[in-house]
């Protein structure tokens, strides 16, 4: 893992009033580069993309959640990334209602994604590989992203706990399924990295996680 982490970039950013964790994740051969989530518009962010000489490629959202997409059109803007969301959230992006971000105090409205994730598909970030896992349960269309021994969980599994199935599209024996035969089954070494909190493994989890 030390040799990965040598050549890839990754940062995170707490964002917003649900206090989201955005990532930042670039190569640093070929300074291409990825935002996970990135939960509203962020100075701070656009600063440190420019200031690594980054070129942002990706911008990824692991589910269609207002607390998770609110910097989408801010980052489309300046930067000529693709917009990334799996199919199944794809409705959310567009309508406040639909990402709850009208029940918050500004209602979200993102850009049109450029192309969808699917599950098994590859993203060549640079020399680093993103590999896209889909975790349905929190919603429809949530994802799970795995980059070597690390795996962006975003609001499927957190550390020590799971996310929430009550909203419209979630569903716990979906979310069970999908933590269960799609994310308990990697390296149990793997470093998990969650859509809000502290980072954890699935060693942790496995022991610790009163939901597994
Ligand atoms: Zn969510
Ligand atoms: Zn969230």
């Amino acid at each position: 893992m030390s040799r990965d982490r040598q050549s890839f970039y990754l940062k995170r950013i707490v964002m917003g009033d649900l206090a989201t964790n955005c990532y930042l994740l670039g190569c640093l051969k070929t300074n291409e580069a990825a935002v996970i989530d990135p939960a509203e518009e962020s100075e701070i962010l656009l600063d440190l993309i420019d200031e690594k000489g980054f070129q942002l490629n990706y911008i990824i959202n692991t589910h269609g959640h207002g607390d998770h997409i609110g910097g989408n059109k801010q980052l489309k803007e300046k930067y000529s990334a693709k917009l990334l969301i799996h199919q199944l959230d794809e409705g959310m992006l567009i309508n406040p209602q639909k990402n709850f971000s009208f029940y918050m105090e500004k209602p979200i409205q993102s850009p049109a994604p450029d192309d969808y994730l699917r599950d098994g598909m590859c993203l060549n970030l640079g020399l680093h590989r993103l590999y896209i896992i889909h975790t349905p349960g929190h919603s429809p269309g949530s994802v799970s992203i795995r980059l070597n021994h690390i795996i962006f969980t975003g609001d499927t599994l957190f550390k020590e706990g799971i996310g929430r199935t009550d909203l419209p599209g979630g569903s716990q024996p979906v979310l069970m399924h999908s933590i269960k035969e799609k994310l308990l089954g990697l390296d149990s070494s793997s470093e998990i990295l969650p859509g809000h909190g502290p980072a954890s493994t699935l060693k942790h989890e496995l022991e610790y996680n009163p939901w597994l």
